[in-house]
């Protein structure tokens, strides 16, 4: 990291592109930061046309300058969408100025808005990390989850319904199957007794202690389970 001179009101620090510039004083609004400056490039010249970085800052159409000098702690600053400064640029005298466009907290990293050009080639291709633009990805991601979570829940309540659909079905069958036992078994009964109880002992005769279990059980109120006691018992 480059030597500041702690009398600067800012360092330079980890930011979540990699490093940034960061206020360690508080910065008021319009003051100025600190100078972008480096070799100053004449685009008439072949050898200054033929130099590429990151770090280069168009004056005008003949003058760039080359920022990408260790000294240039300007360089550090990276590029917000919502910056809290700005370039101040003034061809004339070929000089650049960060100036704070908001005051400043001690902490806060420091940005300013590189322009259009520099986002169309460096930021757009990869997505822009700046603040502004994380937030509305973070929201943006939020709401996508919502929805996959409103889809989920949807898709459950239909499943639960379907469930339950099914369930009521067979416990309706199984009522009727019941019921339909039920009434067999009463016409069973009913017969059993005509037939002076020949299923409720199951001997078939027509004995006395038959014709009398079949009078004493009531066979229709009574459930199955004691009738057939019953009946064994007396049998
Ligand atoms: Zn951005």
């Amino acid at each position: 990291m480059p030597a500041i001179s702690p009398d600067k009101p800012y360092r330079v620090g980890r930011s979540r592109t990699g490093l940034g510039l960061f206020a360690t004083k508080p910065i008021k609004k319009g003051a100025k930061i600190v100078r972008y400056f480096g070799p100053l490039l004449d685009c008439r010249k072949k050898k200054h046309d033929a130099i590429e970085n990151k770090y280069l800052f168009e004056l005008n159409n003949r003058w760039t300058i080359d920022g990408s000098v260790r000294k240039n702690i300007a360089r550090y600053i990276n590029h917000a969408c919502k910056p809290n400064a700005e370039s101040d640029v003034s061809a004339r005298k070929r000089k650049v100025v960060i100036r704070a466009i908001k005051n400043i907290e001690p902490g806060e990293e420091i940005n300013y808005d590189y322009g259009t050009d520099y986002f169309k080639a460096y930021l757009k291709p990869i997505g822009c990390k700046c603040a502004a633009c994380e937030k509305k990805r973070k929201k943006k991601r939020a709401e996508a989850r919502a929805e996959k979570l409103r889809l989920k829940a949807k898709a459950e309540k239909k499943a639960l319904k379907k469930a339950e659909k099914q369930a009521a079905k067979a416990r309706e069958e199984l009522e009727q199957k019941q019921n339909q036992k039920l009434k067999q078994a009463a016409k069973q009964r009913l017969n059993g007794a005509r037939s002076n109880g020949k299923l409720l002992n199951g001997h078939g005769g027509t004995t006395a202690a038959g014709q009398l279990t079949a009078a004493k059980s009531g066979i229709f109120a009574e459930p199955a389970s004691t009738q057939g006691e019953e009946a064994s018992a007396s049998a």
